[in-house]
């Protein structure tokens, strides 16, 4: 605790529910019994913590948990600032009769995305396209570790939605539109909870998830019953009663058995086609919550409203709260009308409206998460890993993240991978500009353009391979002399509605966009970058570039797309996302009756051939600079070897790979252009033996793999092509 907060003692008391050794039920009915009414309100009541006129109302009103709406930050927006507000929120929890701890809640939707400085990994959309589970696992300890290390034990993290039309303004916050990749990349929930079980909540690597927005939010149809830049976000999903269960609540189902924590209703309504019963809101739904949710699928976590939401449902707030409470709501971000909702809800109770073994469900619902995340233990942040926020360690699972969500819809003449030896032109609106590339829910709730935080634009990324790498927005620098131009274009950030990119709601590049692609690639071989938070339509230029990337929004680790963008790592990524023609095929989805898509989904090429090319271009080189060194010539030879070699499981392998080393060593030593890093060598090898072996490289295999990778890029190489030799068997 800070040193001016008195220090609270645990078990003071002796009662059963503070004795940590005691069950967690067992602690659960313990205090419950000793509860009033009041405090039971209270627990189900989320305030805002701007909204919170006087902190002493976090005990008046016996508050159970306070957030951060998107972007309300502490000043300065450090790390340990956060930590030291929430400390301070939680010390007026602490002077409650039962010191029933507060659970802080964040939107940390890519990472811990409001704090100055914190690790930004790309959106959801670009993870999908990694197609790798155990990336998305990571990526959620990462985001838990930092999000724990300020304080905060809860998470409105992921949203699970399927996303079915991309003029939805919230498309980047989903993995994908099929359901199965949805819940292939629900492994995020275990990456920031631990296991199923709840047993690992306490450690100082994980929080409370939330999968959102139950359900139905990513099947809003454009032109449904709400008004406004509001009809595809928060409209209405008409849907068959089947694609209801096989498209939307089957990830909420594979949410509920890694144990999701708590689930956030969707501010949409459902509709379901061919009954006769109007559209209704899911934080009424009772059918939904109750019946599917909780009694079916088993949900024992506990429900927390969105933002204001219930004030959407029909009637005054007495009804709304009434309606969303029984339809099976435990508790409601209000997020300003604490007093009302505490008043109106005691009303509700008293008079029988809601029934008390309604609330005491509830009640009993938020404190297991409590006791579970071991706040009652210690309330107060663990400052113990605040240095790990925007650490090393967790930029290089931002970086690898940002790598494998590349996308390459093409590359003629295989312009791809780029030579760091190329005269490269750089032009673009996204090229630049960090707060681009990290899209909305990014320090500000809408996100915002510029330097917002701590990070490496693409372009800073591809300079760090070529420092003389030409630089100019709009493309108005002298063109000639260059032997290829990266153009990386794309959207502004943008937050919930229907997104926005200037051009209102359409799916089509800015003019200024537009016109870089046209002048860069009348002038040289051309690659276009599209950094958005959804695909864009580009048909009419298409036949213009020459290789063209969807990099989605990267996060702060633009060197990551450098990476792949020179070889240093293979194109992996496959679209989560049907690649459409034109805007006017919106919703389009793998699987329509007639589907004509630009990209189909899961598209996606590889750069293997290249790299079988750079062994080959290596080799040439080695010969020409040292054909007299015989250690050059053995290594040349060697890559040979590994060129042949058919069967990677077999003891050819383990000559080849040996023999990489020294061919690895060769072409440091003799600082061969574009050769200079070992690590290249490797990864190509990797990338060939990859393509033999199969795409589909188990769990094991692929952690090897990244450890060789890393091995191999702090330069030891032998430890790298051990790695690789037990990753492949060899050994
Ligand atoms: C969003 C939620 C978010 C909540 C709290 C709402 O506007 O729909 O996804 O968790 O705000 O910031």
């Amino acid at each position: 605790a800070p040193a001016t907060q008195p220090v609270v003692v645990i078990n003071a008391h002796d009662l059963p529910y503070l004795n940590a050794k005691l069950p967690v039920k067992t602690r659960v009915n313990d205090l419950l019994k000793r509860m009033t009414l009041a405090e039971k309100v209270g627990q189900m009541t989320q305030a805002e913590r701007n909204a919170v006129r006087t902190k002493s109302d976090i005990a008046t009103y016996a508050l159970g948990s306070l957030l951060s709406g998107g972007g309300s930050v502490p000043t300065p927006n450090t790390p340990a600032a956060w930590a030291a507000m929430i400390d301070n929120f939680q010390l007026n929890a602490q002077a409650t009769r039962l010191q029933i701890p507060l659970i802080y809640g964040v939107d940390a939707v890519h990472g811990h995305n409001n704090v100055i400085g914190a690790t930004i990994l790309p959106h959801n959309i670009g993870i999908g396209a990694t197609r790798d589970p155990d990336l998305s696992r990571r990526a959620g300890e990462v985001t838990a570790t930092e999000v724990r290390a300020t304080g905060i034990p809860w998470d409105f993290a992921p949203c699970v939605c399927v996303v079915r039309d991309d003029r939805w303004g919230r498309s980047y916050e989903g993995f994908g539109e099929d359901p199965a990749l949805v819940k292939a990349m629900a492994t995020v929930i275990t990456g920031m909870q631990g296991k199923a079980d709840g047993s690992q909540l306490k450690q100082n690597n994980h929080v409370l998830a939330s999968a959102k927005h139950y359900v139905g939010d990513g099947g809003t149809t454009y032109g449904s019953s709400t008004t406004g830049s509001y009809k595809i976000d928060q409209g209405v999903t008409e849907v068959t009663k089947q694609e209801l269960e096989a498209i939307h609540l089957d990830p909420f189902k594979t949410s509920v058995d890694l144990g999701v924590g708590t689930v956030m209703p969707s501010y949409s309504s459902v509709d379901i086609i061919g009954d006769d019963k109007p559209a209704v809101k899911m934080h009424g739904n009772a059918e939904l919550i109750n019946g599917v949710l909780k009694d079916r699928m088993g949900f024992d976590g506990f429900v927390i409203s969105d933002w204001q939401a219930i004030d959407q449902l029909p009637g005054d707030y007495a009804s709304d709260i009434r309606t969303s409470i029984n339809a099976g709501l435990d508790m409601i971000m209000v997020p300003t009308r604490y007093q009302e909702f505490t008043q109106g809800l005691t009303t509700e109770v008293t008079e029988g409206r809601v029934a008390q073994s309604r609330v005491d469900d509830a009640v009993r619902r938020i404190l297991e998460q409590k006791f579970k995340l071991g706040l009652f233990e210690k309330p107060y942040a663990d400052t113990s890993k605040l240095a790990e926020v925007g650490g090393t360690k967790h930029r290089a699972v931002g970086r690898e993240a940002a790598a494998k969500s590349q996308v390459l819809l093409k590359n003629d003449g295989n312009v791809l991978p780029l030579k760091s030896t190329a005269k490269v032109y750089v032009a673009g609106s996204n090229a630049n500009d960090l707060g681009n590339q990290l899209g909305g829910w990014s320090i500000s709730w809408q996100g915002g353009s510029g330097t917002t935080t701590t990070g490496t634009t693409i372009l800073q990324g591809i300079q760090e391979n070529v420092p003389t790498a030409t630089f100019s927005q709009d493309a108005s620098a002298p063109l000639e002399g260059h032997d290829v131009g990266v153009v990386v274009v794309g959207e502004r950030p943008y937050a919930e509605g229907i997104g926005d990119v200037g051009n209102g709601h359409d799916l089509l590049l800015t003019d200024a966009d537009r016109a870089s692609v046209d002048k860069v690639c009348a002038a040289m071989k051309c690659v276009v970058l599209v950094v958005s938070g959804r695909p864009q339509v580009i048909a009419d230029q298409l036949g213009e570039i020459d290789a063209l990337v969807a990099s989605w929004l990267p996060g702060t680790e633009g060197a990551g797309v450098a990476d792949v963008l020179f070889g240093k790592k293979p194109f992996s990524g496959r679209l989560p996302v049907t690649w459409p023609k034109a805007e006017t095929q919106q919703p389009i989805n793998v699987g329509d009756a007639s589907y004509d898509p630009q990209y189909p989904y899961g598209w996606g090429l590889t750069t293997q051939a290249a790299a079988r090319q750079k062994l080959l271009d290596a080799k040439t080189a080695l010969l020409r600079k040292g054909l007299l060194d015989p250690n050059v010539l053995v290594a040349a030879i060697s890559i040979d070897v590994a060129l042949h070699v058919k069967d990677w499981s077999g003891p050819q392998a383990t000559t080849a790979l040996a023999a990489l080393t020294a061919a690895g060593k060769a072409l440091q030593r003799s600082r061969v252009d574009g050769f200079a890093e070992d690590d290249a060598v490797v990864a190509a090898a990797r990338w060939i033996a990859q393509d033999q072996i199969g795409q589909n490289l188990d769990a094991s295999v692929s952690k090897l793999t990244a450890d060789a990778e890393h091995l191999a890029l702090t330069g030891d190489l032998g430890g790298a092509i051990a790695k690789l030799a037990a990753a492949y068997k060899l050994k």
